[in-house]
């Protein structure tokens, strides 16, 4: 759980909380964009409410007690309600909602009433630390019909001592009467600027490429980057592993979406690599691959191979037109093929 961790562009809201310590509202609501760190934001929130001992700027110690307990996730005054295991049977589905998957598995997705009932027993109680009791429910507009209503009566007369903070990334889909029992905090998205910067400092090398694939939502492009190099890297290997028939469609359908930059980036390498064990015997980036390219490398063209190279670094100065990605791909795609 973050405690103190706030992305930069939350400061001003995070300001504006730290004036209403002394008269907490007993409801929150976070709501904005997805991927712009509202739920980082709230359990700051949470664990700063529950500190013992918060710092000067208004985030939790790290160092109490009850800081302790929330880093373990066993802290007795603090609850996270999060999508549940199935829909409750007999409460009604909002039309458009997907219970099932396709395997015809449950899907976790949706808050259930059982959830928000199993809270009565918590706040019941007197807090363990005769402080606050927190409930952080997200995203708030997964809860069912049933469940919003459940959690509606406690908002309506407030349990002692208990704070909620509800998340939400579309909270037009929440009970109008929820929304009206809770002190509404508007979360920015960041601005183009400050979401390139923090990307550059995670160590993504194409922040704004990746940003507009998002976008604009700084975590969403940092979860995407991370999705593409560990699970796609490989799907497209196996296609120029094939050499002439490699599948161009296939291979360009699949990374049209991914990105041109991530796409032209991969065969850039791959065709270092192809050059370097034709010249040197030696290659680079796909060490795993050694054989094969070894194999490959003696059925190309060399001067081909140049002027592929320099293809390559043009697409790669055009990548930010991502409308373009699939097509730009299937000519680089057909044009690697006709190498060999
Ligand atoms: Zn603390």
């Amino acid at each position: 759980m973050n405690i103190n961790e706030l992305y930069p562009w939350n400061f001003d809201a995070w300001q504006r909380i730290a004036t209403m310590k002394s008269r907490f509202p007993h409801a929150v609501l976070l709501h904005g964009r997805a991927g712009i760190g509202k739920i980082a934001f709230a359990e700051s929130l949470a664990a700063s409410l529950l500190c013992e001992a918060p710092r000067v700027d208004g985030l939790a110690c790290g160092q109490c007690l009850s800081c302790g307990w929330l880093a373990q996730g066993n802290h007795p005054d603090f609850r996270e309600i999060t999508p549940g295991d199935k829909e409750d049977k007999g409460s009604k589905m909002e039309e458009g909602d997907e219970a099932v998957e396709p395997g015809g598995k449950a899907k976790k997705s949706h808050i259930v009433v059982d959830q928000i009932r199993a809270l009565s027993e918590m706040v019941g109680l007197s807090s363990h630390r005769q402080g606050s009791r927190i409930v952080l429910l997200h995203p708030a507009e997964t809860l069912n019909l049933a469940a919003a209503n459940a959690l509606l009566k406690m908002l309506e007369e407030p349990p002692p001592d208990t704070i909620f903070i509800l998340v939400s990334h579309q909270s037009q889909r929440l009970l109008p009467t929820i929304r009206s029992r809770c002190h509404k905090i508007a979360m920015k998205m960041p601005t183009i600027e400050e979401a390139r910067n923090w990307l550059t400092e995670q160590g993504i090398k194409d922040a704004s490429y990746c940003l507009a694939q998002a976008g604009g939502s700084p975590l969403l492009a940092l979860e995407a980057n991370d999705a593409i190099a560990q699970a796609d890297a490989e799907v497209f290997t196996r296609e120029l592993i094939k050499a002439d028939k490699a599948d161009v469609f296939a291979a360009s359908a699949h990374w049209g979406k991914a990105g041109l930059l991530t796409a032209v980036n991969l065969l850039q390498k791959w065709i270092y690599d192809v050059l370097s064990a034709r010249l040197y015997g030696i290659v680079r980036y796909y060490p795993q691959q050694v054989k094969v390219l070894k194999d490959i490398s003696q059925q190309i063209d060399v001067r081909r191979l140049l002027d592929f190279q320099r293809d390559l670094n043009e697409a790669r100065g055009q990548a930010s037109h991502p409308l373009n990605a699939e097509l730009q791909l299937e000519a680089l795609m057909l044009k690697y093929t006709q190498l060999f």
